[in-house]
């Protein structure tokens, strides 16, 4: 019996600090029959607490952020790193900015506010940087910190709340000499929370720092002045616009309800007022009758919360209250190592209340870290039992549904009476055929994945000296129903789209199939242009390879949580993944090179050892850091892929490693989408090099040369 049958699909927008309890929620429990989605338009989330923190550089960007992609790993959920445009409720339909639309049974929105600019006149030559959302004020951290590093320049902070003076704090103590700080609102410090000894102490502290405060509401915003109600102009050079929090325009047009501020008004249970397949939290909600202050203490509440009546709604079980607490406690970080504490009457500044604060951040973020965890049992949970597959066939039966499909096709403007095959036209008699398969890497965009695998499958027809014409595709889609296959569907077929429309081939014909373990198989015809093949290289040409190489171990480390890998090095994975060799071919044709082939999952040990024995000859090659995607070599070697194994049995006996190179671990690495090894005459090398670095902005990358055949097929050097 088959029993993940996914019947529901779970949206959550942002990855605020409501959305992110019910990831870590998932990575404990797995709820059979949820398809669950994370929609961020960054990769990390920024933790509100700690950002002060960040800024006065007691704590590093990774202290402060939560991994998203490795949080949506370890709760089973897919993570697409795109930007929310509309959320069309009559339809259950979110609008993306670049990838394409996803249908919800269920949405969460968590995605925070930006700072209200309403009634100040801001000029375009003025520099202004919102603070909201958090995550980018941590984004221009860099852009703020060009701007300071030539000359004492002058900041003023729009605001006036709490924020804004801790914001100011941090920024004179990153800043130093080199910054002159005035806080300019309307309302100073007028939160309802705060009693009167914080607010004398948090001015005090101001005063002490050169902060000067007016108590002004800012009426515009000029490029070298920052203008008042009353007519007083103050110089600035930098605004950091921290005033009270408004709704982004894409939810504004929304038609869920609002409050005469326009925030969504939500019920006690984080529902929407006049929609109960949406729970939104955090700033951008208030909970009727209950207004309070945005905070990000207010979002953390609500997500506990929200991560239990999400799964007690998908349950149709009763759900549970929020009730906002009137008073909470504020540790507002000051001096290095010092935080004022605030609650109720009780008032104190000392190094203990810092490192209250500094527990109680970490506490909390480290409960999204997943450093080195290998992964946990799981409590397991069923949605729907009745929904069960109780038999499924591995032929035919297992298609997706024909409604799916054909939804699909006449949204996409193909032949929707599913012919049997097609006919494809050639100029030359004879063409290039390939087959590949790839595995979809749990928790990746799937329309990612598609463009992936599109480029994957196109090397082997650029390293034949080919150009593809036409392709034909079969999609191994999770065992799913209704807006959940649609999903898996859409995003495989619209990644292959994207590049296939890219490098002008046509989409023949394509099959589905319900599996265990998604993946796309492709198959490529292409029409040959200049012959490559590899028993043609000669002595003395040069080895290139187009891009580094360490997808297969990388990708591993990273799905295994090592504390070597982070969100950055993913990115920078993902960059290389997405990265076409067509350019490269291309020069490499154009400079009459006659051996081409593409590094994938046997290793480069095994595709170079292949030229030298259909060529007889040696190849001499030099491994060094500047060839891998990731240059940490504890990484290299503490992690394989599982392919790993097997490339290194079949091919190592041909390897002669002379003086012990660090870096032989990567002639095993498979690689996915990895570089072409291109074969280039000497008298070529300035063409070749000139004319790669013109089409990718970067050098090819030159790790050696062809000479007589000696004992070995590959010589390593230093
Ligand atoms: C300088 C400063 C210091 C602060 N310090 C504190 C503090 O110490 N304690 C405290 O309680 N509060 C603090 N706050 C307030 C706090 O930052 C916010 O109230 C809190 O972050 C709101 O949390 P949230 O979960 O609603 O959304 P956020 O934490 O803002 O998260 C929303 C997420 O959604 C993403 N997103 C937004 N739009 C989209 C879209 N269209 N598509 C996809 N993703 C989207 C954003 O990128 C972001 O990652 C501070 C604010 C500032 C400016």
């Amino acid at each position: 019996m088959f029993e993940n049958n996914l019947i529901k699909q779970l949206v959550l927008i942002g990855g605020g600090h409501a959305n992110v309890q019910v990831l870590k929620k998932l990575s404990m429990t797995t709820i059979k029959g949820l398809n669950t989605i994370l929609v961020s338009e960054h990769f990390e989330a920024t933790y509100s607490g700690m950002t002060p923190g960040y800024i006065h550089n007691d704590f590093s960007k990774e202290d402060v952020s939560i991994d998203l992609q490795r949080l949506c790993l370890n709760a089973g959920a897919t993570f697409i790193r795109d930007k929310v445009i509309k959320v069309d409720t009559n339809n259950k339909k979110l609008e993306l900015e670049k990838c394409p639309s996803i249908n919800y049974d269920l949405l969460s929105i968590n995605s925070g506010s930006i700072s209200s600019t309403k009634g100040i006149k801001i000029e375009n030559e003025s520099r202004c940087i919102s603070v909201k959302p958090i995550s980018h004020l941590v984004k221009n951290i860099k852009l703020i910190d060009q701007i300071l590093k030539i000359k004492k320049t002058k900041v003023a902070v729009v605001g006036g709340g709490v924020a804004s003076f801790e914001l100011a704090f941090s920024m004179i103590r990153r800043y130093k000499q080199n910054i002159d700080i005035t806080i300019l609102g309307e309302k100073i410090l007028a939160e309802n929370n705060l009693n009167n000894k914080t607010r004398k102490k948090l001015l005090k502290i101001a005063n002490d720092l050169d902060i000067k405060i007016l108590n002004e509401p800012v009426t515009h915003i000029t490029k070298k002045f920052i203008k008042c109600k009353n007519g007083e102009a103050v110089e600035s050079d930098l605004n950091l616009i921290s005033t009270g929090a408004c709704l982004q325009a894409w939810l504004s047009e929304s038609e869920l309800d609002k409050d005469e501020n326009g925030f969504f008004i939500v019920n006690n249970n984080l529902l929407s007022i006049n929609n109960d397949d949406i729970f939104i939290t955090g700033d951008a909600c208030s909970v009727i009758n209950t207004p309070r202050s945005k905070s990000g203490v207010m979002a953390v509440r609500q997500g506990e919360i929200l991560k239990e009546n999400i799964f007690l709604k998908l349950f149709n079980k009763p759900l549970k209250k929020f009730k906002p607490q009137k008073n909470w406690l504020y540790l507002i970080g000051t001096y290095p190592d010092y935080a004022l504490l605030n609650y109720f009457y009780l008032s104190l500044h000392s190094r203990l209340c810092w490192k209250l604060k500094v527990f109680i951040d970490k506490r909390f973020i480290n409960k999204f870290k997943f450093i080195n965890k290998k992964f946990m049992k799981k409590k397991s949970l069923t949605l729907e039992k009745e929904k069960k597959i109780e038999m499924y066939c591995q032929g035919c039966g297992s298609k997706v549904s024909k409604k799916n499909l054909i939804n699909f096709l006449k949204k996409e403007k193909f032949n929707t009476n599913l012919s049997d095959s097609s006919y494809i036209m050639f100029k030359s008699k004879s063409i290039l055929q390939t087959i590949d398969h790839i595995k979809h890497f749990n928790s990746m965009n799937p329309f990612d994945f598609g463009r992936i695998s599109y480029l994957h499958s196109q090397n082997d027809i650029l390293a034949a000296g080919g150009k593809v014409e036409s392709l034909s595709v079969s999609l191994g889609v999770p065992f799913s129903e209704g807006k959940v296959e649609s999903f898996f569907l859409n995003y495989f077929m619209k990644g292959i789209f994207f590049e296939s429309k890219k490098y002008h081939s046509t989409f023949e014909s394509g099959h589905t199939y319900h599996s265990n373990e998604p993946g796309i198989t492709m198959t490529m015809n292409g029409e040959p242009l200049n012959k490559s093949s590899k028993d043609l290289a000669n002595c003395g040409e040069l080895i290139y390879l187009t891009k580094p190489l360490g997808t297969g171990y990388l990708l591993s480390a990273y799905m295994n949580n090592s504390n070597l890998i982070s969100s950055e090095d993913y990115k920078k994975i993902i960059y290389f993944l997405k990265l076409s060799n067509y350019l490269s071919a291309d020069v490499a044709r154009k400079n009459d090179c006659k051996v081409m082939t593409d590094v994938s999952g046997f290793g480069l040990g095994a595709h170079l050892s292949d030229i030298s024995k259909s060529s007889k000859l040696t190849a001499n090659i030099s491994l060094k850091q500047n060839i891998l995607i990731n240059n940490n070599l504890d990484l290299l070697n503490n992690h394989k892929s599982t392919g790993y194994k097997y490339n290194f049995e079949s091919t190592n006996k041909f390897i002669l490693n002379n003086n012990n190179n660090k870096f032989t671990n990567i002639l095993f690495d498979p690689q996915t989408n990895g570089p072409l090894l291109i074969v280039i005459d000497e008298n070529k090398k300035e063409s070749f090099e000139k004319e790669f670095f013109n089409v990718n902005k970067f050098q090819p990358y030159l790790i050696g040369y062809f000479s007589e055949k000696s004992d070995v097929l590959i010589n390593v050097n230093d």
